[in-house]
């Protein structure tokens, strides 16, 4: 008969798999033992779903058999099964399978064993160990039974066949022992258990050997902390949600009250890289009574909390109610409130007691809380502003808001901000030297959305927020209004040239009040900021492009620069319109911006130099 071929994705991972890219063989086990697992649980869902479907959860169980003479291991379940055709799309077709959501990165060998472990390893890890695989299974409901068999890339077959109950098993031919490979191993009960117990037992389902159950059946997220200390937490979440960093923080909830409910709740500890995607799907993986009701309920985690992970079971909820009633469940709302709740409190001490893995924490997902401000016009600011920090000017690192008002003079009025795409290009913008000078400390706001943060939330602690473009900074001892008003109009026809020099750039040029050793800068006038600008050009709509920030220059009238700008005008017009092209260039550069041309730019510098 014809083999079938697996699909490109699959054949590689097969020879991974095969290659044993990955040390760690015996988790093969594991992850037999899951798919086992899930397969019972889509079962007794089904079973509270659909009349039709009598199963006793009584007599669930996964069975773990070896035959040392003929070199086999078996792993049955007594779970939903596989027809024909799930059997060719399921383990044909790893992009079927949800642990592989495979990146190119697999081409890069160095990384290969991390990133099986992140997406883990799934059915095809039984290849690790086994010759030859071959699967049995009859789905329930079914009169066919049908059996998978492969050796590896060269493909598959199906084939009818027989088999007793529905339900699969899953059998495999241990590799023959090598020079420095023992797998004869995994033909020894006593070390099959000892692996079960290590990998699995926290699995709902009994799991047997030689007629013993092994397990201990217990979820973990229905443990006290005494029974299940973090480092098993850590386990299981590494695991479940094949993760290879620890998690920067876990929450066991115990809640008791109109909704009973247990959770565990992992804050992770580094970002999926599909994260700010489309394709990532957040939500917490619910149970009612131990039966896996949904895999990713997104329902119970606030979108601004989107990155956590873990696992909800409360026997209050309504199963026989479809998925889609499952969004306007009141239970799943109480449950969803003390969720949110509870993430906050411990990001709040994470961010208090455990300041480095906070930071760390906020470069991954500090931008997730951004949009939480601002979203729904700010309803969630209140509960999450005291959770984002920004790169404070003076200390050069991330502060809290909190952590700058009480650094704040006594005199200042205002939390100052300056924005660039860096700290640096903020730190460096010329408004900032007055704001320095005076003694007050500058938040670097290097996100495009953080000004609208900043415009949402208003104030923090009562103290307004204010960008050092702001025409008044609120401190004494720059130029004079009055006197900036009084040089405008002296200079009326030096700025309308100025202006018109730039050809349109520019919707106005202005006298400064703010500039110390810089000749110029950019600034804006209206609503809309250049950040502003920034981001609207960012959404992937066309609507944005025509958002445009009315660019100001401003030029310091106590420069040098000034004076001989202002005397080209008088005698050499020409140069005059260079010099205001070089200016603004200049002050395009500070803020971050290539000049127009940035060639012709760097011909007028030389042409200057020389
Ligand atoms: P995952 O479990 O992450 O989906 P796997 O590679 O482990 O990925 O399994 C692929 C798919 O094969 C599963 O999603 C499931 O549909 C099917 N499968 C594997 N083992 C069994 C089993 N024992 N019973 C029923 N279906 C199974
Ligand atoms: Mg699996």
């Amino acid at each position: 008969m014809a083999k079938k071929q697996f699909k490109t994705e699959s054949k590689r991972i097969l020879d991974m798999m095969i290659n044993s890219v990955y040390t760690n063989k015996e988790i093969f086990l594991r992850e037999l033992i899951s798919n086992a697992s899930d397969a019972i649980d889509k079962l007794c869902y089904r079973s509270l779903t659909d009349d039709s479907v009598n199963v006793s959860r009584d007599d669930c169980r996964i069975t773990v058999a070896a035959d040392k003479d003929a070199r086999t291991l078996t792993v049955s379940d007594n779970g939903i099964g596989m027809t024909k055709d799930e059997l060719e799309n399921n383990l044909g077709v790893i992009a079927g399978s949800g642990s592989f959501k495979f990146k190119n990165e697999l081409e890069d060998g160095d990384d290969r064993a991390n990133i099986i472990g992140q997406f883990g390893v799934g059915f095809y890890s039984a290849f690790m160990t086994a010759s030859r695989v071959t699967v049995v299974s009859k789905a329930y409901g079914s009169e066919e039974a049908y059996k998978w068999v492969s050796s590896g890339v060269d493909g598959y077959t199906v084939t009818a066949c027989e088999k007793e109950g529905f339900g699969t098993d899953v059998i495999l031919e241990i590799k023959p022992d090598g020079d420095d490979e023992d797998y004869s191993m995994f033909l020894d009960d006593a070390r099959l258990k000892a692996l079960v117990k290590k990998y699995s037992d926290y699995i709902r389902w009994p799991i047997l050997i030689g007629g013993e159950t092994v397990n201990s059946m217990v979820p973990i997220w229905q443990r006290s902390k005494g029974e299940a200390p973090d480092e098993d937490c850590i386990k299981f979440y590494k695991d479940t949600f094949r993760e290879i960093k620890d998690p920067a923080g876990i929450i066991r909830i115990n809640a008791e009250g109109t909704v009973s409910f247990r959770a565990l709740l992992f804050i992770p500890g580094s970002i999926p890289f599909d994260y700010y995607t489309a394709s990532y799907e957040p939500g917490l993986r619910l149970y009612s009574n131990g039966v896996m009701i949904m895999d990713k309920c997104a329902d119970l985690l606030p979108e601004h909390f989107r990155f956590v992970k873990g696992v909800v079971d409360s026997p209050d909820l309504s199963l026989n109610i479809s998925r889609e009633m499952l969004q306007h469940d009141r239970q799943l709302r109480i449950i969803g409130t003390n969720i949110e709740r509870r993430i906050k409190n411990e990001l709040s001490r994470i961010m208090e007691s455990e300041r480095d893995k906070y930071n760390e924490f906020f470069e991954s997902f500090g931008l997730q809380l951004k949009y939480g401000v601002i979203a729904d016009y700010g309803s969630k600011k209140d509960m999450l502003k005291d959770l984002l920090l920004f790169h404070s000017d003076r200390k050069g690192c991330l502060i809290s808001l909190a952590e700058y008002v009480a650094d704040m003079k006594e005199d200042q009025k205002y939390i100052y901000f300056a924005c660039g795409d860096t700290a640096k290009i903020a730190s460096g913008l010329p408004q900032t030297e007055t704001v320095r000078d005076a003694g007050y400390d500058i938040l670097c706001m290097t996100e495009s959305i953080d000004e609208f943060v900043t415009g949402i939330l208003g104030e923090y602690g009562e103290k307004p927020f204010k960008s050092v473009n702001d025409d008044d900074l609120g401190i004494e001892g720059g130029t004079k209004k009055e006197d900036t008003e009084k040089l405008e109009s002296d200079y009326a026809d030096l700025l309308e040239f100025v202006k018109e020099s730039l050809g349109g750039k520019v919707a106005a040029v202005k006298i400064s009040k703010n500039l110390k050793s810089h000749p110029v800068c950019l600034s804006t006038q209206g609503m809309i900021t250049l950040e502003m600008e920034k981001y609207f050009s960012s959404l992937p709509s066309a609507a944005g492009e025509n958002i445009r920030a009315e660019r100001v220059l401003e030029l310091n009238p106590d420069h040098r620069l000034f004076k001989v700008l202002d005397d080209a005008y008088i005698n050499d017009r020409g140069k005059a319109k260079e010099l205001s092209q070089l200016l603004c260039g200049q002050a395009e550069l500070i803020a971050g911006y290539l000049p127009d041309d940035p060639a012709e730019f760097a011909l007028l510098i030389s042409r200057y130099i020389s």
